[in-house]
């Protein structure tokens, strides 16, 4: 049983039970949302980090604290919300004061970089695992969700992708180039696309960070939209680091994770009209199109479809 079919069949059913009706969104967007009075919307979401899983061993706290809040954020910036605050609830295996001063140091740098509070949280002894839940607003309705896609619309992304996937084998390097290093940062210090988002409420028909790799998560987007689409692989954005340093940019591209950047779908039109500052941030990759599924444009080489699936069989 995967992850997606575990929390189907176990999970799902929960929440349609009891709707209240002020819960505009449960189970399945990156964010819930909650009406919360008259011209308000809260959108909110929880993201657990488990040492081992999703950052190694003996990861620096500096950056692990960075990490922990830009990746949590990233399901803010793909509603499109105004960040408020967040809480903290730390597993720890002891009470480490040079780790907790460097952690609390690098949490603290981001929480002022993207306007989060903390708010609260819980502490609790054993293995290192961060859940961070984060709160953010919109006006009433204006949350970018995934299910808004249309057949004609262009798939655009923000920045570059792959070089997270690429930083996983130079983790370890004592001495890094600056192209290495440059591609390091993409994955230690992730930005949460925040100002991008909201600037693409009511515009955006629909949008999901990248966190599980572009496919897996345009695929979801496509599904949650009940449409398909077809993406040109030789459009993707990609870094002339990643490029100088690997063969294979457009694969980590297209199948890596942890880019934490926007994919959003919307007419053609609405592109143009948007200022240069933020078109400028976007590559137009593709096309929404009525046929379920996901294709490549002018390319024959077979789509894998995988993310990354904590139950799955990779
Ligand atoms: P993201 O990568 O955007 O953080 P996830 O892949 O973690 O999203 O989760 C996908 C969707 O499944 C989300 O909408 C999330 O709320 C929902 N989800 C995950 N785990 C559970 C669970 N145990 N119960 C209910 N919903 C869940
Ligand atoms: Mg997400």
């Amino acid at each position: 049983m995967g992850e997606f079919e575990l929390i189907r069949r176990y999970f799902l059913p929960l929440s349609r039970s009891g709707k209240h009706p002020a819960v505009l969104l449960g189970p399945g967007d990156d964010c819930a949302i909650q009406r919360v009075g008259e011209g308000l919307d809260l959108v909110f979401s929880v993201d657990t980090l488990v040492q081992g899983v999703h950052f190694p061993a003996n990861y620096s706290p500096e950056k692990l604290g960075w990490r922990c809040l830009a990746v949590a954020a990233s399901d803010l910036a793909a509603m499109g919300a105004d960040p408020v605050c967040f809480t903290l609830a730390m597993t720890l295996p002891d009470a480490d004061a040079n780790w907790l001063h460097g952690f609390s140091a690098g949490l603290s740098e981001a929480s002022r970089e993207f306007g989060l509070d903390l708010a609260g949280g819980d502490i609790t002894k054993g293995p290192l695992t961060l859940t961070l839940q984060v709160h953010g607003t919109v006006p009433s309705g204006s949350a970018i969700k995934r299910s808004g896609a249309k057949p004609g619309e262009i798939i655009c992304v923000s920045g570059t992708l792959g070089d997270a996937g690429a930083a996983l084998e130079l983790l370890d390097l004592a001495l890094p180039t600056r192209q290495q290093a440059q591609i390091l940062t993409h994955y230690h210090a992730p930005r949460p696309m925040l100002a991008l988002g909201q600037s693409l409420r009511g515009v955006a028909s629909a949008a999901v960070d990248i966190s599980d790799g572009l496919i897996a998560d345009l695929d979801h987007l496509l599904e949650a939209s009940g449409v398909g689409g077809r993406i040109d692989p030789d459009r993707l954005p990609l870094s002339d680091a990643l490029i100088a340093l690997r063969a294979d940019a457009t694969d980590l591209a297209l199948y890596a994770g942890d880019d934490y950047q926007l994919c959003i779908t919307l007419p053609e039109n609405s592109l143009e009209a948007l200022p240069s500052s933020v078109r400028d941030q976007l590559t137009v990759i593709g096309q929404v199109e009525d046929p379920k599924g996901l294709r490549f444009h002018g390319d024959s080489r077979p789509l894998r479809k995988r993310g990354y699936d904590h139950f799955g069989s990779q």
